[in-house]
């Protein structure tokens, strides 16, 4: 039976760290962190996220703030507020809450981050420097899988990892992450030719794929870690994760749980990322 990986006591953990974090850039004279957030339109699911963002802030004695504009809201009008924002001393995060609506072009708003303000790590230039291994901030999701995979006494060096998906804000930037970390690593996605056949050699599943209960108990390889990104809301209102939990846990040497896995990592590291750019790039005393 497989080792239960607690992605909420690690995230308290993070933000513990975080928290230490803001202490002492006070003690030193200099400003609070602070992470601005912009919605567009009025998605349910958007404002959770939105509010679990700013408690976490709250909590860690960061500022945030949230600006708001209407589903009919112009490429200008939200262009012109990320321009003000980049120019905010106070404001050292930014952040473009996914999705928004389709009159507006999603990538050019996030290109229009200032890089140095940029923590969710989108921004071709920290792509970039993730490809060149430059120290940046990270994309919160698998950046928050591999501290999981480091506190569950996981070294990926010389391991078969398998990343299912190849989306820009998690299956990409977490092979990347991985190869970094010396693993040897394949990306799969829906072309890929006999999935279990792959899933079978890894020493590391990392799932984000975004279909319920999809990776089979007997694809898993004995010993394997498993790493379950996928959140998936049932009809019945409750989560599943893109491995079915039960009878993979019984082959693996250490899984997470959905609900209580990756989920609760992605926030700890978005604060991370935001004290992380407060401490690269303000430096002056207020
Ligand atoms: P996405 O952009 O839809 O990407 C899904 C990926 O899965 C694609 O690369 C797709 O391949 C691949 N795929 C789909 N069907 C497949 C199949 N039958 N076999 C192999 N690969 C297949 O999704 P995402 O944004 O990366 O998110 C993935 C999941 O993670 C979702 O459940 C999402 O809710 C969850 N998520 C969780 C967090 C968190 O904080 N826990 C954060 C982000 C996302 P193609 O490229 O060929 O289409």
């Amino acid at each position: 039976m497989a080792t239960l990986i607690d992605g909420k006591a690690i995230a308290a953990k993070v933000r513990a760290e975080v928290a230490e974090g803001v202490k002492a850039r006070l003690a030193k004279g200099l400003r609070a962190p602070g992470l601005a957030v912009v919605r567009v339109g009025e998605d349910p699911a958007s404002k959770i996220y939105i509010g679990g963002k700013r408690k976490a802030c709250s909590e860690v004695g960061m500022q945030s703030w949230e600006h708001v504009f209407p589903e009919t809201a112009t490429q200008d009008e939200v262009a012109n507020k990320l321009r003000e924002l980049n120019a905010d001393p106070a404001v050292h995060g930014i952040l473009v809450q996914l999705p928004i609506p389709k009159q507006l072009d999603d990538r050019a708003l996030l290109n229009l981050v200032d890089s140095k303000k940029d923590v969710d790590g989108f921004h071709p230039m920290n792509l970039g420097s993730l490809v060149m291994g430059l120290p940046a901030p990270r994309a919160c999701t698998p950046f928050g899988v591999m501290r999981l995979l480091q506190e569950a006494g996981c070294d990926p060096a010389g391991k078969r990892a398998v990343v299912i998906g190849r989306s820009l804000i998690v299956g990409k930037p977490m092979a990347l992450m991985l190869l970094e970390a010396n693993a040897t690593v394949t990306v799969c996605h829906s072309k890929t030719k006999d999935l279990p056949a792959v899933i079978r050699e890894a020493d590391i599943l990392v799932a984000a794929i975004g279909k319920g209960r999809f990776v089979q108990g007997d694809w898993v390889k004995p010993g394997a870690v498993v790493i379950d990104v996928g959140m998936n809301r049932q009809a019945d209102g409750k989560l599943w994760g893109d491995v079915d939990f039960e009878p993979a846990s019984q082959r693996a040497s250490a899984i997470t749980p959905v609900p209580g896995g990756v989920g609760p990592m992605t926030i700890a590291m978005l604060i991370r990322n935001t004290l992380n750019q407060a401490d690269r790039y303000d430096t002056a005393k207020v």
